[in-house]
């Protein structure tokens, strides 16, 4: 595994499809189900690690964000990357970028209410991403819902001729969905509200409801967490909310335990005639990585 510090270096190792998974780093399974999807489809890996102060809204947040060098670097390569891309913060913004990409409408619901101008960085830096690595494909998790339409979007607008492959949400044998946040976790049994309130969504749309309140009261009448951001069901192309069922959707969760926030979403897609809960990956055993 090559480590680069500038796009040019990656671009000069470049031979065949190009898969990129862009990440912050503290890497756990859910980003290894990201390299895998990527290692078992393209011909070169390529993962970016950068923690982006662009996307922080909240600077302790930012500072207590976790990082390992050494830890991300042994993972990324025992999951096959080939380029290890580590731009620092000189090389991604040499100076304050003026130039701005804001996805409006997909990014007005949901995380984008609840975080200014988190979907402003995220924007940017995958914009920059895109068009410094020029990757054939880039693999988003589906964990990040609402990221992954805005992406969508960006590449679309754009013009960046690459994929945007959406990959499933990785979660913990007792279902909560990894997340690098996780080791500040204190309450578990509370996080798992989350979830199981997802689960019991997920059963309600097999048992053919189609009601938006019905869906989003389901979930809420399990959380137990300190405080409810929202509980959305979403079109899965506009991230606007939607009051049926009736289109590929995703019903997302955001709220607080103790002072961790976190989210988590049931992709609900057309499968044939059908809609569909897509429940995601579970780990046979806890996770190594994401709990630590
Ligand atoms: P992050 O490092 O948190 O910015 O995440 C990098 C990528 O990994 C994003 O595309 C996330 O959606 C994805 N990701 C994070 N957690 C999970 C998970 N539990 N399952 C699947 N993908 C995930």
């Amino acid at each position: 595994m090559r480590v680069a510090t500038a796009p040019a270096e990656v671009r000069a190792s470049s031979s065949g499809v190009s898969g990129l998974v862009p990440t912050m780093g503290y890497l756990h399974e859910g980003h290894v189900s990201l390299l895998d999807e990527a290692r078992n489809t393209c011909e070169m890996v390529v993962m970016s690690l950068f923690v982006n102060p662009l996307q922080f809204d909240r600077d302790d947040d930012l500072d207590r964000y976790p990082r390992d060098f050494d830890r991300d670097a042994e993972l990324a390569e025992a999951a096959g990357v080939d380029v290890l891309f580590v731009p620092p913060p000189e090389v991604m913004y040499p100076r304050p970028p003026l130039t701005r990409v804001t996805v409006p409408e997909v990014t007005e619901e949901m995380e984008g209410a609840h975080r200014p101008g988190h979907f402003d960085g995220v924007a940017i830096v995958v914009a920059k991403l895109l068009a410094a690595l020029q990757p054939d494909r880039s693999f988003f998790g589906r964990k990040d819902h609402q990221q992954l339409v805005m992406v969508r979007r960006i590449a679309e607008d754009l013009s960046f001729p690459g994929e945007v492959i959406g990959c499933p949400i990785v979660r913990d044998p007792d279902g909560l969905a990894l997340s690098s946040r996780n080791i500040f976790v204190v309450d578990r049994p509370r996080a798992l509200s989350i979830s199981r309130g997802l689960e019991a969504a997920a059963a309600a749309v097999e048992d053919g409801v189609t009601s938006s309140s019905i869906l989003c009261e389901t979930v809420a009448h399990e959380l137990d967490l300190d405080r409810v951001d929202y509980v959305t069901l979403a079109d899965q192309s506009s991230a606007r909310p939607i009051d049926t069922l009736d289109q590929p959707a995703f019903l997302a969760v955001a709220g607080h335990v103790g002072d961790v926030r976190l989210i988590d979403n049931l992709p609900i897609d057309r499968v044939g005639e059908m809609l569909v809960p897509d429940r995601g990956l579970r780990l046979e055993t806890p996770s190594r990585l994401a709990n630590q």
